[in-house]
């Protein structure tokens, strides 16, 4: 019997706004001293008045264009009731049935809804013993565990926004490519930076399998606590195998919380579904609803034309316009600035003559590589970024420009670039300078060769007794002999000759 997995996901976002949700504290997630951006909204003080903050609804409302999805045209938030110490007031504020964003699509996958909420507070459990330092070891009270535990309402109040999925995916993978490319997008909008190992994007998936040929899916798991894209494909893999082997035993599958061991790489259970707590949502007394068509604070034109070129629009146009494939282009996307680095280069090639238009695609995979491997690689390297980069997407133009002319080798150009870092110079200037061209002279690479044929009788005779590496030893002798500069092709035509 065959089992066909459904997977649903309900993606977290920590919006980078100035202030927080409903208060004007800063909004800082780097602040690491506890309870330095609090007041008596977000720390939960009875009779204060939550204010929406309107950057995250719009920042909302822009992901919901970026998605083709439907606006609202009415918005409303609702409390939703717990208790934990993280949350003082018993409540949340979130948005139930009236969610800002409906119906969106992304990579296939149905978006159902976004809504918008606020964060909580942080707990920090104590590891040691500090009470005791204080003397509080006689107190009753600390006896059952001599630990403590802390709160932080600092991340208390952050606007965060929550993406729900239709349960439209059906592997590890696909869950993941659908978290990357969310990521991506909101990275392009600014509104998250949305990096999971800093929880700013916390991804919980629901998992069911069912047998082929029936229509319901089957009974589902929800996975908690996924910190990196590999956990998410790896905890949905993982309960795709468990879920399995469960129902091709005989078994059930229970629906429940589960957790996501990173070690041990398993998911084990947290909760059962009946101690799944009821929220008794209700809207939210102090805040009136958000009529976005009437709203003056809104203008859905505006956000439209703020959305920038997003990353699967810029990937088609980069496939289109410079005959990229797919991993090049998607090794664009992940990254703005190499992207627009990419382009330039390309630009400033294009204003030279010299480079018909047939010759466009041959120089325009010339000047990708020589940009992602070797000026790449060479960044990376020396651990600098484009802000710290003295090269110009023109001098890496020249730079190209010079090896597909055939005027400098592939071996020169490699040494140039961290000379053109150094120095801030045009290669051409560089080039001539040094005397680097290359050498295509017949009678300079015949001596060469003469050279190198006399002082290697050993590796000569290799060759003449059919050892063919023999001569790429024989090539490197005289490439070095003309210190890096000598027309690959011709040498080894002069050497075959000779030999
Ligand atoms: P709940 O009310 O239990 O939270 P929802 O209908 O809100 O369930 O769905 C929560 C998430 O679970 C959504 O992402 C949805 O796509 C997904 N989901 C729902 N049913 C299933 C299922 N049977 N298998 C896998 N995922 C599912
Ligand atoms: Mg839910
Ligand atoms: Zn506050």
């Amino acid at each position: 019997m065959k089992y066909l997995p459904t997977i649903g996901l309900e993606i977290h976002v920590e919006l980078k706004t100035k202030t927080k949700m409903f208060c004007g504290c800063k909004n800082d997630s780097l602040e690491t001293k506890p309870n330095t951006n609090v007041c008596p909204i977000c720390l939960g003080h009875p009779g204060t008045l939550p204010v929406p903050n309107i950057e995250a609804v719009k920042s909302v409302l822009k992901l919901g264009l970026a998605l083709q999805a439907d606006l609202a045209e009415k918005s409303k938030f609702d409390r939703k009731s717990y208790f934990y110490p993280d949350l003082p007031k018993g409540y949340q504020i979130s948005q139930y049935d009236e969610p800002l964003v409906r119906n969106g699509e992304l990579l296939g996958v149905r978006v159902k809804r976004i809504h918008l909420e606020e964060d909580v507070g942080r707990l920090l459990h104590e590891i040691p013993a500090l009470s005791r330092s204080h003397g509080a070891k006689d107190d009753e009270r600390l006896k059952t565990s001599d630990k403590a535990t802390y709160v932080d309402f600092n991340r208390a109040g952050v606007p965060l926004m929550e993406l729900v999925t239709e349960p439209d995916i059906k592997s590890g993978e696909q869950a993941v490519a659908f978290a990357k490319m969310l990521r991506l997008i909101l990275r392009y909008l600014r509104i998250s930076d949305a990096d999971m190992e800093k929880g700013q994007m916390r991804v919980e998936a629901n998992i069911s399998v069912r047998p082929e040929g029936q229509d319901e899916f089957g009974t589902k798991v929800e996975v908690k606590n996924l910190n990196s894209f590999k956990s998410v494909g790896d905890a949905v893999n993982f309960e795709i195998r468990r879920q399995t082997e469960a129902l091709e035993s005989g078994g059930k599958v229970f629906q429940e919380t589960r957790g996501w061991d990173q070690n041990k790489k398993a998911t084990f259970s947290q909760r059962s579904k009946e101690e799944a707590k009821d929220y008794r949502y209700f809207p939210e007394p102090d805040i009136p609803s958000i009529d976005l068509q009437e709203t003056s604070l809104i203008n859905l034109e505006e956000l439209r034309r703020a959305i920038p070129e997003l990353p699967l629009e810029k990937k088609s146009r980069l496939m289109k316009e410079y005959g990229l494939v797919e991993v090049q282009a998607d090794l664009m996307i992940e990254d703005g600035d190499l992207a627009d680095f990419f382009e330039e280069t390309i630009s400033e090639a294009e204003g030279d003559d010299d480079i018909d238009s047939s010759e466009k695609q041959r120089f325009t995979e010339l000047a990708f590589n020589y940009l992602t491997s070797d000026l790449k690689g060479f960044m990376n390297s020396q651990g600098i970024g484009f802000e710290e980069l003295k090269i110009s997407p023109e001098n890496l133009a020249d730079l190209a420009d010079l090896i597909f002319n055939g005027e400098i080798t592939s071996r020169v150009a490699k040494d140039l670039i961290p000379e053109m870092q150094k120095t801030g110079l045009d290669p051409r200037q560089i080039v001539k300078e040094k005397g680097l061209e290359q050498v295509s002279d017949e009678e300079i690479i015949e001596q060469a060769v003469n050279k190198v044929v006399a002082e290697n009788p050993g590796a000569v005779a290799d060759y003449k007794a059919g050892k063919k590496t023999a001569l790429q030893f024989l090539i490197g002798k005289t490439m070095a002999e003309l210190k890096g500069k000598g027309h690959p092709g011709k040498i080894g035509e002069k050497l075959e000759k000779q030999l």
